[in-house]
């Protein structure tokens, strides 16, 4: 499968949810204010956002769409454009370039939202371009989680620091970040634990774990990664603003999009916060994760009509 074939196939719950409600909505000759009301309506309740949503309708009801022409094609076409030129400036494909400098990157979010699958995933693309990575298991609340990560190092065969269940989670990734100092590693990657937004102390552990890291670099860490799962709804906008306010994010990458025909929450997403988007998850296995690319992300979404 190609590149888009594979986004395409990913997104196809969200995809066919458009393209099946818009074509309910579109039936007339022309685009009147029932219409736009309707359409406006659909956006919303595809979490789209209340902003994109009357953006979209704005455009719409300004642009002189011929009556000749087809006018669901010329609506698909709007919704593409906007998305593109939204999303656009959020691709951050160099984030997976090779680098000799070495960066740390802590991998935040809720529980189950996907942090250590994602984690095994970009480590495989990174690793890939000639990097040299390293695991931290710094999610020590739970033994399985350890062996998840270790089984993911194993897997694409990077070193993993780890300690035992229950040990301090910012040491850990303190000797992560001291063996990648001290052995040339490129890129630490830190998992944490699902730590609810509203639990003050799992907050001030993940603070931490990020104070620990600057003791050894001071610029670290480089990158804050907030994993979102696209099928966790509106509660994305908080989990957003509650991570941001911790540790300013520099990426997200959202998980589940396979799962959900309400893919549209990261228009939202990015329309309100206009974070840089790293990469999507479309699946559980290891090559399931794609670089985030605004046009193949716009051209599959918004389906053929
Ligand atoms: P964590 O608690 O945030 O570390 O989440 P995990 O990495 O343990 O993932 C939780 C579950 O979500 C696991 O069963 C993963 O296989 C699954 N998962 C992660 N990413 C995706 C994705 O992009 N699509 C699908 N369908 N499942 C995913
Ligand atoms: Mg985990």
């Amino acid at each position: 499968m190609g590149i888009f074939d594979i986004f395409k196939f990913g997104l196809k719950k969200s995809a066919t949810n458009f393209t099946e409600g818009l074509r309910e909505i579109i039936i007339k000759k022309e685009i009147d204010d029932q219409t736009l009301n309707e359409i406006e309506e659909f956006l919303i309740k595809s979490d789209v956002g209340l902003e994109a949503a009357e953006d979209i309708r704005g455009i719409i009801s300004q642009k002189k769409i011929d009556p000749k022409k087809n006018l669901l094609g010329e609506v698909n076409n709007i919704l593409k454009q906007y998305i593109f030129e939204l999303m656009r400036p959020l691709e951050k494909k160099d984030f997976f370039d090779k680098t000799e400098n070495m960066k740390t990157i802590i991998v935040s979010g809720v529980n189950g939202v996907g942090k250590t699958t994602t984690i095994g995933k970009l480590g495989k693309i990174l690793k890939s371009n000639g990097n040299k990575i390293l695991f931290s298991a710094s999610d020590t609340f739970r033994a399985a989680a350890i062996d998840q990560l270790d089984n993911w190092s194993k897997k694409i065969e990077v070193k993993i620091v780890k300690s035992s269940q229950g040990s301090d989670p910012a040491s850990v990734a303190y000797k992560a970040v001291e063996e990648a100092k001290n052995n040339n590693y490129s890129h630490v990657l830190i998992d944490t634990a699902g730590r609810l937004q509203n639990k003050k102390n799992l907050m001030e552990e993940y603070k931490k774990i990020s104070n620990v890291t600057k003791k050894i670099d001071e610029k670290s860490p480089h990158e804050v990664i907030l994993v979102l799962d696209a099928t966790s709804g509106q509660n994305i906008i908080t989990q957003v603003e509650e991570f941001n306010r911790i540790i300013p994010i520099t990426g997200l990458v959202m998980t589940k999009l396979d799962g959900t025909a309400k893919g549209g929450i990261l228009i939202a997403i990015s329309k309100k916060f206009k974070l840089p988007i790293l990469a999507l998850g479309m699946g559980e296995k290891e090559d399931d994760l794609q670089i985030f690319d605004a046009k193949i992300f716009s051209d599959s979404f918004i389906g053929a009509n």
